[in-house]
């Protein structure tokens, strides 16, 4: 009997959960499954603000992902240059694959909406060499400030400015805050000389939280040092910093050394360039989150656009979601295989944690409102479950945050 192939690009949260749920449901003779990915290791895009901030090592937010399958399922390191869904194939930099049912799991892209400057002078947190360049590049932008002499000493290079107030500029933020008296020790660097702008074209940030939580995510930030700057969406940004828009025909130019753009997400441009019926690299998919008429093609996580019937609006791009429409989506395609049924994704939303940095957060989680050291807690539980998800207690072990107080 001729096996289906089922292909799966993508071995982030959406793609690898899809692999994993598929090798303990399906037999080797079931179907081929091949699970493709760019780089031979999976990260945690949830932890890369910690490793962009310096916080956390690289190392510690990847594993590679072979690590975690069985021999059942093939994997293959390639990026994905086209998805062609007439032909059942996708052509990647190391040649052309086939498939009979295609999941899509590729993850987004930063925002720019076109704004100029953004995509040359500006730094995003979307993986972990990204993360590794903010690193670098704040620790260079301090050594420079030390080795210039008393008389030309140029502040803005100790100036950082993250465009977006929204989970991934205030994670961010956060992380900074506490990093920073280190970089001002390490570099001889008095603290008042340190400026961290937080730019938000909003009237406030974290629209998502009540307004007790955004202000006391406001009080903590700003009793380390943070300054907000709301209501003033950057407009242009060049190799001096940003533009902001303050009002009608009014604008302020913050010099800054280092621009980190966190404004929201994207689907990836190859969904975008491929013939998927995209908007925003993002494909509006069927309650089983397959690709309307293609019963076979499927989109997880941040490639997938699905509006949730009981608040009328878009399920939000998130590590959440991703793992549970993996779980649908391996569970369709294993009714599929055996010529059965597919089922709608039924999500089950536990609500968000929202770290501060340091041992601190705010969180709605489960239907209360928590903030401080237990909502952090919270979040550690939840970045080590992720782990154990994907590869148990060994996996918890090796990568996990096992130091409460840490
Ligand atoms: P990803 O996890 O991004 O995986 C995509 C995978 O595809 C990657 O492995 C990538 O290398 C690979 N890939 C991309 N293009 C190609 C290609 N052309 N060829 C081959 N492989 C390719 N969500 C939460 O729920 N909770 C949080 O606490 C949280 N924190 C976050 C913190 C930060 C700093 C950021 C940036 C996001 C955070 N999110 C969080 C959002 C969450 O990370 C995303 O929603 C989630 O990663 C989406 O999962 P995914 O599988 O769709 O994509
Ligand atoms: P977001 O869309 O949630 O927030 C982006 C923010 O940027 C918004 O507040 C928006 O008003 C602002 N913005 C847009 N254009 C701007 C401009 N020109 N100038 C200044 N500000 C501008 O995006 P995100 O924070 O990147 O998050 C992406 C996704 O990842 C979201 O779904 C989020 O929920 C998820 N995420 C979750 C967590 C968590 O659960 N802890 C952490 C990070 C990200």
């Amino acid at each position: 009997m001729i096996k289906p192939k089922i292909l799966i690009l993508g071995a982030g949260y959406g793609g690898l959960m899809t692999a994993i749920n598929l090798q303990k449901r399906l037999r080797s003779r079931d179907a081929e499954i091949t699970l493709v990915n760019k780089n031979s290791y999976h990260y945690e895009t949830t932890w890369l603000h910690e490793a962009s901030a310096g916080n956390l090592k690289p190392e510690q937010v990847r594993y590679e992902i072979k690590d975690v399958l069985h021999k059942k399922i093939i994997f293959k390191q390639a990026t994905v240059e086209k998805i062609d869904i007439h032909y059942k194939s996708v052509q990647t930099n190391q040649g052309e694959l086939y498939y009979d049912y295609l999941v899509v799991a590729l993850g987004f892209e930063g925002e720019t909406f076109g704004i100029d400057g953004l995509d040359k002078y500006t730094f995003g947190i979307t993986n972990v060499n990204d993360a590794r360049k903010i690193r670098d590049h704040i620790h260079t932008q301090f050594a420079e400030w030390a080795s210039q002499e008393l008389f030309e000493k140029d502040d803005a290079l100790l100036t950082i400015v993250v465009g977006g107030a929204g989970f991934t500029g205030i994670e961010f933020i956060g992380e900074l805050a506490n990093k920073v008296p280190e970089l001002c020790r390490e570099y001889d660097v008095p603290r008042e000389k340190v400026r961290i702008i937080c730019v938000e074209a909003a009237p406030s940030i974290l629209p998502m939280f009540s307004e007790t939580l955004v202000n006391y995510a406001v009080d903590v930030l700003t009793d380390k040092g943070i300054e907000f700057s709301v209501g003033t969406p950057v407009v242009q940004a060049t190799k001096e910093g940003v533009k902001i828009k303050k009002g009608p025909n009014q604008f302020d130019f913050i010099k800054a050394g280092t621009v980190v753009w966190a404004a929201g997400v994207r689907g990836p441009r190859v969904v975008e360039e491929s013939d998927l019926p995209s908007r925003r690299a993002r494909v509006a998919v069927e309650e089983d989150l397959s690709v309307p008429g293609y019963q076979h093609i499927f989109m997880v996580g941040d490639c997938a656009f699905l509006v949730n019937r009981e608040t009328e609006r878009p399920y939000p791009p998130t590590a959440q979601i991703a793992v549970q429409q993996a779980n649908t989506v391996a569970r369709n395609l294993v009714a599929l295989v055996k010529g059965k049924e597919t089922k709608p994704f039924i999500p089950d939303l536990k609500g968000t944690v929202c770290s501060l940095g340091g041992s601190d957060a705010i969180s709605n989680a489960f239907g209360k409102e928590i903030t401080g050291k237990t909502a952090y807690i919270m979040k550690k539980v939840i970045d080590n479950r992720a782990l154990y998800l994907i590869g148990g207690l060994g996996l918890v072990l090796k990568k996990g945050k096992l130091n409460p107080f840490k």
